[in-house]
């Protein structure tokens, strides 16, 4: 038997992440560690799965994730933190197939630590971007008062008025809205918002040179 199998013999997912700390409720429901969690997500039992970033594994890959292990030293930590009877000199070699397993699981990781980067980078940019548009339009609509009419009800100035109210939806979102919702609009409203803005920025430059020719 390898470690690893010794080691979830003795331990399940749940008693690895209580004994480091996490708060588990008696239905076996926890905010989950691995992101940012206001509301419990993570089913923690034998297993853990997190519904919203959608994390889990067993105690080992529990353990690799919390303090960034590869999954051989999260089962070294855990003989040694909870004193397992599991004897590690016999099995210092790795089987070829715990080996790739071990491979993977690692790519694994840095491939979803990637993605979250790349998202969190969006988000944060988007949410300057959206704030700059409705100071855009607030000073548009400042520049407007006593202008003439055709300036006014132009195009631009209303396709502006009417993506207020939507910037203000999306800002909502990405200052204070779940993971899964941000996640949401940036997999199917990421052009929308890059559009929108972008016209924003387009419209108020073609208002400033239209008054410019008409004064
Ligand atoms: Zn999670």
């Amino acid at each position: 038997m390898s470690i690893f199998s010794e080691v979830k013999e003795h331990l399940t997912a749940r008693q690895a992440a209580e004994g480091y700390g996490l708060q588990i409720k008696r239905n076996g429901i926890a905010c989950c560690p691995f992101h940012d969690d206001k509301h419990p997500s993570m089913k923690i039992d034998k297993n853990y799965h997190c519904f919203a970033c959608g994390v889990g594994g067993d105690a080992i890959d529990y353990v690799s994730r919390m303090f960034g292990l590869t999954q051989y030293e999260a089962a070294l930590k855990l003989i040694e933190d909870f004193a397992l009877p599991v004897d590690v000199r016999g099995s210092t070699s790795l089987s070829a197939q715990e080996k790739k397993r071990i491979r993977n699981e690692k790519t694994e990781r840095e491939r979803i630590l990637h993605i979250q980067k790349r998202f969190e980078k969006w988000c944060s940019r988007t949410i300057d971007t959206l704030k700059d548009c409705l100071s855009e339009i607030e000073n548009v609509s400042g520049f407007l008062t006593g202008k003439p009419p055709d300036l006014i009800f132009s195009e631009d100035y209303a396709q502006m008025l009417h993506a207020e109210p939507l910037i203000h939806y999306w800002l909502d979102i990405l200052c204070m809205g779940k993971v899964l919702e941000k996640r949401e609009l940036f997999l199917k409203d990421r052009k929308k918002v890059e559009e929108v803005a972008g016209n924003i920025c387009a419209g108020r430059q073609r208002i400033m040179e239209c008054s410019r020719g008409s004064a």
